[in-house]
């Protein structure tokens, strides 16, 4: 299905009737969407992880209000649907031991289960000829539980069989290739209508959110935020990357491999331009400061030996060590004796907590040879945008924060961010003069210029 649009819907979109309704509005107006990509209703895979670590007593609560949230959704949009709803549930009631990452997928899958058949009958009864897909038959993962990782080749082998049709399908949730539901990892449907961009050749990706676009900065955290018109996709990545929610980090790489643009748009107000992502190059390649972003749920592991000292090999003992642990290191920097780095807190997957609390066999062999210290509540504000190792802004950017204390900073490795980790309570107040000072009125002085580049030619 050469040149068709793929379009993903969040959690907010799919929350409300009037919400669903929108979304039949948005295909009556664009007749070139042909999948349709949905995330659990808003909120319910938060009650499906509540469901898996509450104790049984309170389960069948949980699972009342995951069928009332439904069936409510249901009977407001007119669909005779309960029967499936409650089938789903049983198939909830029926998982006894929530204690692997992998029964906890299956739970979690359901959200996206359920959403996508209320949205497929929807479309129906709407007269739209549409079907209904179970993205386990064509998204092919590792059984990495809780952040599996695709098998591209196997997914692009199945996605040959997608049907031709407009087809409604689960974002989030994969499967391993003996038949085990998995799922991306959290906020994990854009990155599914990614790949299924990818692998259908679409011409265009659209993510449906509640805000109307990228922002300077979440503007729920800066009620003065601007939109951002159009990114590059290196600078959306560095805002994903760093904590930007409004896009799930993993969802370029397809879309860049595949040089798919990605249109940014609100549910609510779908006639508005919304934020264009694509390959483009700056003229003159111009600093700038393009966002602020802020990511939560930090921890911050320092790790000092004295046998670090004119040593060789003990960065490779450490990071060796990590690497089989599995553990996703984010910032480093280092001294003569000690290695600090950041990571987060729920980096080993999304159903795993910080595992230099949790993982006792990674501490005895780091403690082995070094003292390991651990500092939690902290958040990492980065500075994004493009040339900003030039001289200035490095400076200017500590300086608005002068007042406040620094656990550690990161600058130099590439010249699109700054990054910065600070204490938690402090992080709403600085990203907020950060922002003032260097994104509001003409505290930007470098002019943004773009030109388009072909497909293609970019790399993240
Ligand atoms: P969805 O359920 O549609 O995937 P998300 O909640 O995952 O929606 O992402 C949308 C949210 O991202 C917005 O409501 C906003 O609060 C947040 N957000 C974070 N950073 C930004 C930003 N730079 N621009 C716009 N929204 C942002
Ligand atoms: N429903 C999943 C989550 O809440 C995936 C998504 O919304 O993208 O994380
Ligand atoms: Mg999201």
């Amino acid at each position: 299905m050469a040149f068709s649009t793929v379009a993903k819907f969040g959690g907010t979109s799919v929350k409300t009737a009037n919400a669903i309704r929108q979304i039949g509005d948005i295909l009556d107006s664009n007749n070139s969407i042909k999948i349709i990509v949905v995330s659990a209703v808003g909120g319910v895979t938060n009650l499906l992880v509540d469901f898996c670590k509450a104790p049984k007593l309170m389960r069948v609560a949980l699972s009342q209000k995951i069928l009332d949230i439904h069936l409510d959704l249901a009977a407001q949009l007119n669909l005779a649907f309960a029967n499936q709803i409650e089938e789903a549930m049983l198939r909830l009631n029926a998982v006894a031991d929530f204690s692997t990452p992998e029964k906890i997928d299956f739970v979690l899958s359901l959200g996206e289960d359920l959403s996508s058949l209320i949205v497929h009958a929807y479309l129906a009864s709407q007269g739209l000829d549409v079907v209904h897909t179970d993205i386990r038959q064509f998204i092919i993962t590792d059984d990495h539980f809780g952040k599996a990782c695709v098998d591209l080749l196997a997914t692009k082998r199945l996605m040959e069989q997608f049907p031709q049709k407009v087809c409604v399908t689960q974002g989030f949730v994969g499967c391993t290739s003996d038949g085990r539901t998995t799922t991306l990892g959290r906020g994990g449907s854009d990155y599914s209508a990614a790949l299924l961009a990818e692998c259908l050749d679409a011409n265009e990706l659209l993510i449906y959110t509640d805000v109307p676009g990228v922002y300077t900065m979440d503007p729920r955290t800066v009620p003065s935020a601007h939109l951002i018109p159009e990114l590059s996709f290196q600078e959306m990545a560095e805002m994903a990357n760093f904590g930007a929610k409004i896009l799930h980090p993993a969802t370029l790489e397809p879309c860049v491999r595949a040089g798919i643009p990605v249109r940014i748009l609100s549910t609510f107000e779908p006639k508005k331009p919304g934020t264009i992502v694509r390959v483009t190059q700056h003229q003159n390649n111009t600093p700038t400061i393009r966002a602020i972003t802020m990511r939560q749920g930090q921890v911050l592991v320092t790790i000092k030996s004295s046998k670090m000292l004119h040593a060789y090999g003990f960065l490779s003992t450490i990071f060796n060590i990590l690497a089989r642990h599995k553990i996703i290191v984010d910032l480093i920097t280092t001294s003569e004796v000690s290695v600090a780095l950041t990571i987060d807190s729920f980096s080993v997957g999304s159903h795993a907590a910080n595992p230099f609390i949790t993982n006792q066999a990674l501490l005895d062999e780091l403690i082995e040879f070094a003292e390991v210290t651990i500092e939690e509540d902290l958040t990492l504000l980065a500075i994004v945008g493009t040339g900003l190792t030039v001289p200035g802004i490095i400076q200017k950017t500590l300086g608005v924060i002068e007042p406040y204390t620094i656990r550690l900073v990161c600058f130099g490795a590439s010249n699109s961010s700054i990054s910065i980790l600070v204490h938690k309570d402090d992080a709403k107040a600085m990203v907020n003069i950060l922002h003032e000072q260097l994104l509001e009125g003409s505290a930007n002085s470098f002019p943004i210029n773009y030109v388009e580049t072909k497909k293609l030619s970019a790399s993240l």
